[in-house]
């Protein structure tokens, strides 16, 4: 409890950055990544972009690329056991496509125990402390997914033609807090139940893109994991929510270029990214007004952002200088916030 209240007083917001290694065929012989060490990064433009210069970034963690998941997740894993105690907490991936945002989250194309993102490592986690508690607290564990694209809200759970009901609405519930009453919410009981409902989720996800039109990277996944605990003994209930993020791509889109649906796309995502950073630099400036109304996303997310909430935000670099402009714009995006 004290330990508690002390991570209250010092805010709950915390901002990891994680850079990607190069992946096979992209030229590696030159990298913005200067030096990092566990809290800095340092980039520089190389010289061929102009003037060479450097510029360091503090974070409360810096992953280089040779960062495992599991290195990545036990920083992570405290945030778990704070879900089960009742807490909301909010993870979530930002940076531009490419960056790695779904690696971290959920891993590569074909998960292995080793390559498994977050998401899986967190609903493990969660089985496990729970089974560890079971004589004191009963547990329940339940799952929805969902897609936020153009300020709409669809589920990525609907097997049943529900989605008929898009787009869905949040709500706000004084049983439940925030909520959508309106997707589809699984109770779940082990990782292989959570696995079945992630590649629902994806499957889901991708229709309606294209390899032209990857919609995955223009919007915003969220894993809602609603827990409730009711103790043995008194018979009091515990309820914590979790909120796993994988945004949309924070990229610039060149306004010259874009037209029609990508525009309006752009739009929209760039104004819940910028209604993201007003939230969460506001709740790390402690004032007294929290903007959460200006986007689907802070709306959802209210719950899990601010008051006691507990919030960790993986900002992702790519090292390429091809990146180097959105490498600066994300960097900048997170220290704003952090
Ligand atoms: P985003 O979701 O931000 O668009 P991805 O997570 O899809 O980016 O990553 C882009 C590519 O880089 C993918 O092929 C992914 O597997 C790979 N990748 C990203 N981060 C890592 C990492 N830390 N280690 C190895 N491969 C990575
Ligand atoms: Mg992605």
């Amino acid at each position: 409890k004290l330990y508690n209240l002390v991570q209250d007083l010092k805010g709950n917001i915390r901002v990891y950055c994680r850079v990607r290694p190069f992946l096979p065929g992209e030229a590696n012989s030159v990298t913005t990544v200067g030096s990092l060490d566990d809290g800095n990064i340092t980039i520089i433009s190389p010289s061929k972009y102009g003037k060479k210069s450097r510029k360091t970034f503090t974070f409360n963690k810096v992953f280089g690329s040779s960062a495992a998941q599991v290195e990545v997740f036990s920083d992570t894993q405290p945030l778990i056991r704070s879900v089960l105690d009742g807490y909301n907490v909010c993870i979530f991936a930002y940076g531009q496509t490419g960056s790695g945002k779904t690696y971290t989250m959920s891993g590569p194309n074909d998960i292995t125990d080793e390559s498994a993102g977050v998401n899986y490592r967190a609903l493990g986690d969660l089985f496990l402390i729970s089974e560890q508690r079971k004589d004191l607290i009963a547990y329940d564990v339940s799952v929805q997914i969902i897609e936020i694209y153009n300020e709409q809200v669809r589920d990525l759970l609907a097997t049943d033609g529900s989605n008929k009901r898009y787009p869905f609405k949040i709500r706000n519930n004084s049983h439940n807090g925030i909520n959508v009453p309106d997707a589809n919410i699984v109770p779940v009981a082990s990782t292989s139940d959570v696995i079945g409902l992630m590649n629902l989720g994806n499957k889901n996800r991708a229709i309606g893109s294209t390899a032209m039109n990857d919609r995955s990277s223009r919007s915003h996944s969220c894993v809602m994991v609603h827990v409730q605990g009711r103790d043995l003994t008194s018979g009091s209930l515990i309820r914590g929510c979790m909120h796993l993020v994988d945004l949309a791509g924070s990229e610039r889109v060149d306004k010259s270029e874009a037209v029609g649906d990508r525009l309006k796309e752009a739009q929209h995502i760039n104004k819940s990214l910028s209604a993201l950073g007003d939230v969460i630099s506001s709740l790390s400036q402690k004032n007294a007004h929290v903007p959460y109304r200006n986007s689907k996303l802070t709306q959802l997310l209210q719950d899990s952002l601010g008051g006691h909430a507990k919030t960790l935000m993986f900002v992702h670099i790519s090292p390429e200088p091809d990146s180097l402009g959105e490498t600066i714009s994300t960097l900048k995006f997170a220290e704003r916030v952090s």
